[in-house]
Order: C-alpha cells, then structure tokens, then sequence
C-alpha cells in the first residue's frame, strides 16, 4: 500500500466527466440491442475529412522532413513564425490587431484553458453555467474557489457583471457558447472588458467556435481594444478546420497583462510552456498554416457551411414543434428545453431508448442546464436528416 499523498481537490469533481458517462450508457444500450441504429449527436466532434489544401500542405511538410537539407527536431518553444504570422493574419482578416509574439501555439484549446490555472494563484474564478466543462473542473483540480454566472432564458444565456461584487476575478468567457451557442454583442463585451478592467480581473475568453459566427457579432474580445489589459484569448483550429484529431490551438497572452507587483503573464505561461509543453508537430503546423490560407480558409468556410445546413434542419423541426431553443445559428450547437419538463438525463435516456439518438444533457454542462440539452450539427447530413425523421415521429 502506498503512502504517498495525492492531490485531495479531485475528489471534489464529479466522479464521470459527462462524455465518459454518456459513452457508458450507450455502450451498455448497444450491448442490449446490438442491431440499433445509433445516431450520435451528442460529443461536439466534427465528422467531414481535412480540407483538402490542409492535406497537401502537411504531405509537402512530411516530405521536408524526410530530407537533410529541409529536416526539423525540436519546434521554436511557441510555434513556428510561418504559424503565429499566419494566425495575427487571421486576426486582422476581422479587424482585429494582434501581434504574432504574443500567439502562443499548441495542442489544443482543452489544454490551454486546463493548463493556464498552472500559472494562476488562488483567485476567486468566475465560470458561465451552462459552459464547457473543463473550465470548472480545471479550476477543482487546483483548489480554486469557483462562483457561477448564470445563464438562463431571461437573460438569454448571456450572464453579465451586473450586481457583481466590485473585486479581483478571473472571469471566463465563452462566445460563442458551447452548449447554448449563444454570443456577446460588441457592447456586451464592453461591458465585460470595462468590469474587468476596473475591478483588476482577468477574462479568460475562449473563441474555439468564432468561424462559426455569421453575424456581425465580435469574433475575439481584443475587438474591444481595451482588453488587452484584461483578456487573454484562447482559440482552436479543431471546429475552424476539422483538427479536432490532428491538434492545433493558440493562446493570444498581449504583454499589457501585468499584475499589480509587475509580473507579465505572457513571460509567465511562456515560462510554462517552454517547461511543461513539448510544441506542436512541424507537419501539422503547416496544416494549420494552410487552413489559414485563403483557400484553406475558403473550405473550412464550406465545411463549416455544411454543418450550419444540419443546423438548420434541426431548428426547422423543433420550430416547427413549438419547442423552445437558441443556438444554431453562429454555432453548430442546438440548446433546446426538454419537452414535457424532462429533465435532461431523462430526456437523455428517452431518446436514447425510443429513437436511438445520442445527445447531451443540459445538465452536464452546469447546474443551470439542467432540463435542456445540447445537440450539435456535426453528424453527417444523411444521419441529420434520419434523426429529423425520427424526431418528427417522437415529439
Ligand atoms: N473550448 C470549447 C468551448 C470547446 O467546446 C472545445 C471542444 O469541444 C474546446 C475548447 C477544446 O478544443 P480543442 O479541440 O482545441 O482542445
């Protein structure tokens, strides 16, 4: 028996991440009913292949390393220039100024939001409920103190500062919203940035589904230019380009953040990146470069044009319904209220047994989703429109 000691805030997270249990309870219906027709739209995982300008890129790459003369080891410690360049070309391709000294690549936007508590000390953490898990469980990890913004119909799943106590946050941010897909307007995020930076906050603000915007809605929190003093961005190619199995992210960390005793956060998770991150392959930041590319980017827009088509589909139904929901439009995610007052793992369960549909409950995503769920566009058009017929049978 060991007599080593373990880190005691895990046993304050839930016992099963939500996606773990959904998986459980499926596995066990097909080992029920091995023959059923199980359609998933429940993990926010994309389906459509690498675009193709993406391919090629990362094969050219895989033939450079291959030869002496263009061969690559170790990566710079925050990414290749061609890659940082690329994405503050990105930035401005909307307006917005960012330098490529303050991008900071890496393997994915889940581990930068999990990784940026390292550099952070016990602060009060403020978290949107309903929002992406991981913010809340990274932060139980560490032994953080954690208060809810909460989302609702009234407020349209927008929480705002409003009524907040006057202090020191590190306030999380996510537009658009996974699960709800709802957006901050440019003057609400004034107001976030405005908050932030009298009270001497941090935003966190996570962008992982800006591509998806079609609006004229902000697709970064440095459209506020103010929040250079108080917002770092994380973002992700695994929505914008389908990476969600070849890994690439960035962190933008402006050299304006500093505390009060002087300490730059960019020269802090650079530190802790240069110790703890072991850099992003050659080949697949060249893939990344690509999808930055005019024409990489003009088929991520077809690919993320497709996923808005399934989105669609499923808002006609449950419009059609009279069920009540927000989200597919600057988002590949439907929130709808469970019909009947279900809660969400009922409703789970139901669909699941009558209709052979996977999503995911509200609930996991927060205390305040509980009676809604999530269903995302990222199935193939075929399985969208089976489900629609299924649905349209069922509600
Ligand atoms: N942020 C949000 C809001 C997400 O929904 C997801 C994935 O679903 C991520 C971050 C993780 O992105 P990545 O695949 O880059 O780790």
């Amino acid at each position: 028996m060991m007599k080593i000691k373990t880190n005691e805030h895990y046993s304050n997270l839930k016992q099963s991440y939500l996606f773990s249990e959904i998986a459980k309870r499926v596995q066990a219906y097909k080992t029920a009913h091995p023959d059923a027709d199980v359609i998933r739209l429940g993990i926010g995982d994309v389906t459509l292949p690498l675009p193709q300008t993406v391919v090629e890129a990362m094969h050219r790459a895989v033939d450079e390393m291959g030869v002496q003369e263009t061969f690559r080891g170790y990566a710079p410690d925050f990414g290749y220039d061609f890659l940082r360049q690329a994405i503050a070309g990105h930035y401005a391709s909307f307006g917005v100024t960012v330098s490529p000294e303050e991008i900071f690549i890496s393997d994915g936007a889940k581990s930068d939001v999990g990784n940026f508590v390292d550099i952070l000390g016990d602060n009060t953490v403020l978290i949107p409920d309903p929002v992406y898990p991981v913010y809340l469980d990274s932060n139980l990890m560490s032994g953080r103190t954690v208060r809810f913004l909460t989302g609702n119909e009234e407020n349209g799943f927008l929480p705002m500062p409003d009524g907040l106590e006057e202090m020191p946050y590190v306030i999380y941010l996510c537009s658009p919203n996974n699960p709800t897909g709802a957006l901050y307007s440019l003057d609400q995020l004034r107001q976030w940035v405005s908050f932030a930076n009298r009270t001497g906050s941090l935003i966190i603000y996570d962008a992982a589904y800006e591509a998806f915007i079609s609006g004229t809605e902000p697709h970064s929190v440095y459209a506020v230019a103010e929040a250079r003093t108080c917002a770092v961005e994380i973002c992700s190619f695994s929505k914008t380009a389908g990476f969600t199995g070849t890994r690439c992210a960035w962190t933008v960390v402006p050299p304006e953040l500093k505390t009060v005793d002087g300490v730059s956060l960019q020269a802090l998770w650079g530190r802790r990146q240069a110790t703890k991150f072991n850099w992003v392959p050659y080949i697949v930041q060249r893939g990344a470069e690509a999808a930055l590319s005019e024409e990489g980017m003009h088929e991520c827009m077809e690919h993320i044009s497709y996923y808005m088509e399934n989105a669609a589909l499923l808002a006609d139904l449950f419009r059609k319904k009279g069920i009540t929901f927000f989200g597919g439009v600057s988002s590949p995610y439907i929130w709808l209220k469970c019909p009947g007052g279900m809660k969400s793992w009922e409703f789970f369960d139901y669909l699941l047994n009558r209709v052979q549909i996977v999503g995911t409950p509200g609930e996991g995503f927060g205390a305040a989703g509980e009676g809604y769920f999530r269903l995302t566009s990222f199935g193939s058009r075929e399985s969208t429109v089976e489900a629609v017929r299924r649905l349209d049978a069922l509600l």
